[in-house]
């Protein structure tokens, strides 16, 4: 489960990564609004926890925005001023929920998960490529009707590679998105659980699915 946390305050944002981190979310941060607008097009998220008061481009405006692309993505508001017709104003933009600040962390995370619910029940929980699937739900892959048994950092590997199949992943990307890194480690990781990834979804069938773009990265596709 991946969230996008929308605030430009810093000690806030920090506050609440750390708090999302600690209940298992995966958490990416934006600062501005103009970023956010564009985030969830390269990530696909499954909560996000947004801020109203933004440098530049609001909060409301960012959801007006997203919504009017049709993206249904469960969004939890934050505001600084918990009055009635902000409230009234967010949910009609689109917002799911909504927390006036201050709030306590604890309240945060048990809004989050519950949006989560929410959204796994509207969209499809199976992620499918060729006769590859993977259960987000149950975390349970199966390949040609073999169940195969993931790790937890496999199981969220496959899951990122899949939600972004056909496109190329690049290593720091990768470690990322699924290590939660924001640096380089600067060692193999990627490719050693990408090597491992391979025996289990690849080495058994004649169809190969997870490519290496030498020198940029992978990329899970069906070969044409
Ligand atoms: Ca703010």
């Amino acid at each position: 489960m991946r969230v996008l946390v929308v605030e430009d305050e810093r000690k806030t944002a920090s506050f609440i990564r750390k708090a999302l981190q600690e209940e298992g979310f995966a958490v990416d941060v934006c600062r501005t609004g103009d970023d956010a607008l564009i985030a969830p097009a390269a990530t696909p998220y499954d909560v996000v926890v947004l801020d109203i008061m933004l440098p530049g481009r609001d909060g409301l405006s960012v959801l007006r925005q997203w919504r009017k692309q049709g993206d249904t993505t469960p969004v939890l508001l934050l505001s600084a001023r918990g009055e009635v017709s902000e409230r009234v104003e967010g949910l009609d933009a689109g917002a799911d929920d909504y927390l006036p600040k201050p709030f306590a962390l604890v309240e945060l995370a048990a809004r989050v998960r519950a949006l989560t619910r929410r959204g796994s029940e509207t969209k499809t929980p199976v992620l499918k490529l060729a006769d590859l699937s993977l259960d987000t739900v149950t975390h349970r892959a199966q390949r040609g009707g073999t169940t195969i048994e993931l790790t937890a950092r496999e199981y969220r590997l496959l899951e990122f590679l899949m939600r972004s199949a056909g496109r190329l992943c690049g290593r720091m990307m990768i470690v990322e998105k699924v290590w939660d890194y924001d640096f380089d480690p600067g060692t193999n990781l990627v490719d050693v659980y990408i090597k491992r990834l391979r025996e289990k979804i690849d080495a058994k069938f004649e169809q190969k699915l997870l490519h290496t773009v030498r020198g940029s990265g992978y990329v899970l596709k069906e070969e044409s």
